[in-house]
């Protein structure tokens, strides 16, 4: 069912890609008109046909347009939105998908004019693949799309947005600004710069050569080289942008390294056993919220050998 007559794109990677697919396949819009910044990320989006219309300018792909997603990274919101503004037709949404939303609210609401709806989406979805080749139409399918409306939002404009939303497969929940950004910096934001700080200590272990840790890695160290392979700029920005959230996580995460830390030196297995206990509680609790796979390893095969030199 068409939700939509227009949906414009804003940023042409991950999530947009996988929106263009999700609305193609489910019929949600008349048209997917997309534009990113780079001739060759536009070029791209072409040559695989990933939207119907690639523009060459913000302004140009958002004219005509009922809904508009912005799909950067945060840190490029503010001077999109003051691109767009002029261009936006009268009664059009405007929502986005960045991972922080007290800052895109602060970045883009000033700009919007009246007679738009802004309104600030994040979509609990995501691999560390980057770039319009790496969507797929299922990324959205069982995953958490949290909507947080601002004070004056129409809410016929929240309910058509919705729609479209759980036509993607997702599931939507609305949240409070602040209460988003603080969720996130503990399901999301925190462990991103943990898996980042580990993969980084191992590099600076120069006892381990590089080979080592690549030809030992273990499914721990593995999936942390995994979270830390993501997209540098948007992983910056995130943190630039949800500072204190993160730094207030930061803390506790300290607090408890040091309490593990202790229990370590002193040998309290005690401790240690009842601490990975309450733990793992954590993760059946995934599992059964199907957020997750229990399938061993993540559900991953056989790893595939590197393909041998070739020999003449
Ligand atoms: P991505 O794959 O790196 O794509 C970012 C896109 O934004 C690229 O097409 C890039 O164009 C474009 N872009 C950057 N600056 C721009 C500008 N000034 N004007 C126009 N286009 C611009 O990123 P993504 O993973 O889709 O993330 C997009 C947003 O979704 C971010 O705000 C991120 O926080 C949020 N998000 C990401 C995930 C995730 O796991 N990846 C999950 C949920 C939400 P070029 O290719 O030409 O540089």
């Amino acid at each position: 069912m068409r939700h939509y007559d227009r949906v414009a794109l804003i940023g042409l990677g991950l999530i947009a890609s996988s929106m263009a697919h999700a609305i193609r396949d489910n019929g949600l819009a008349g048209e997917i008109v997309g534009h990113a910044k780079s001739a060759e990320t536009r070029a791209t989006a072409l040559e695989i046909g990933l939207v119907d219309r690639v523009c060459d300018t913000a302004a140009e792909a958002v004219a005509g347009a009922d809904l508009v997603v912005l799909c950067v990274p945060v840190g490029a919101m503010d001077a999109i939105a003051a691109e767009i503004a002029p261009h936006l037709a009268p009664g059009a949404t405007v929502t986005d998908v960045g991972s922080v939303k007290q800052a895109v609210v602060k970045a883009v609401a000033p700009h919007m004019p009246a007679h738009v709806q802004f309104i600030p989406g994040h979509p609990l979805a995501g691999t560390e693949h980057s770039g319009p080749r790496s969507g797929f139409a299922t990324l959205f399918v069982n995953r958490w799309w949290l909507l947080t409306p601002l004070e004056g939002n129409d809410p016929a404009a929240v309910a058509r947005l919705r729609g479209m939303i759980e036509a993607m497969g997702a599931n939507v929940e609305e949240m409070d600004l602040v209460h988003h950004d603080l969720v996130l910096a503990v399901t999301s934001h925190t462990p991103h710069l943990i898996a980042y700080t580990m993969v980084g200590v191992a590099d600076h272990m120069r006892r381990v050569t590089h080979e080592e840790v690549i030809k030992y890695s273990a499914s721990g160290f593995r999936d942390f080289t995994r979270i830390a392979a993501s997209d540098p700029t948007m992983w910056r920005d995130v943190f630039l942008t949800n500072k204190e959230a993160v730094l207030d996580v930061l803390g506790r995460f300290a607090e408890e390294l040091f309490v593990l830390q202790r229990a370590i030196r002193m040998g309290d297995g005690d401790m240690l056993f009842d601490y990975f206990t309450r733990t793992r509680a954590i993760r059946r609790g995934i599992i059964e919220a199907g957020q997750d796979t229990s399938a061993p390893d993540f559900g991953r095969g056989a790893p595939v050998p590197p393909p041998k030199p070739e020999t003449e």
